[in-house]
């Protein structure tokens, strides 16, 4: 499914599979490190039908894992993706 998404595409991301849930401004660090972001809170899910080790269809989701990934994107404020990965269990 192939879908537009202004967030992502300003930052130069291709990936179709990362839907965008909210853009907020966030404080983070301490001390004279800390400074203002912009947060992009994401989620990069897909289908998957068949296990890529296994080959069998025994996959189910199996809830998501967030990772931080920062954006240099060459602005005064940093860009932080809060970008929440579907993890996939396989029951064979
Ligand atoms: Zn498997």
């Amino acid at each position: 499914m192939s879908q537009y998404d202004p967030t992502l595409s300003v930052l130069g991301i291709p990936d179709h599979n990362i839907k965008v849930a909210f853009v907020c401004h966030e404080y983070r660090g301490n001390g004279v490190r800390r400074r203002q972001y912009h947060v992009i809170d994401a989620e990069l899910t897909y289908r998957l039908t068949r296990c890529p080790l296994c080959g069998f269809e025994a996959l189910h989701p199996n809830r998501f894992y967030t990772t931080h990934v920062r954006v240099l994107n060459g602005v005064e404020m940093p860009t932080v993706i809060a970008l929440h990965k579907q993890r996939w269990r396989c029951h064979s």
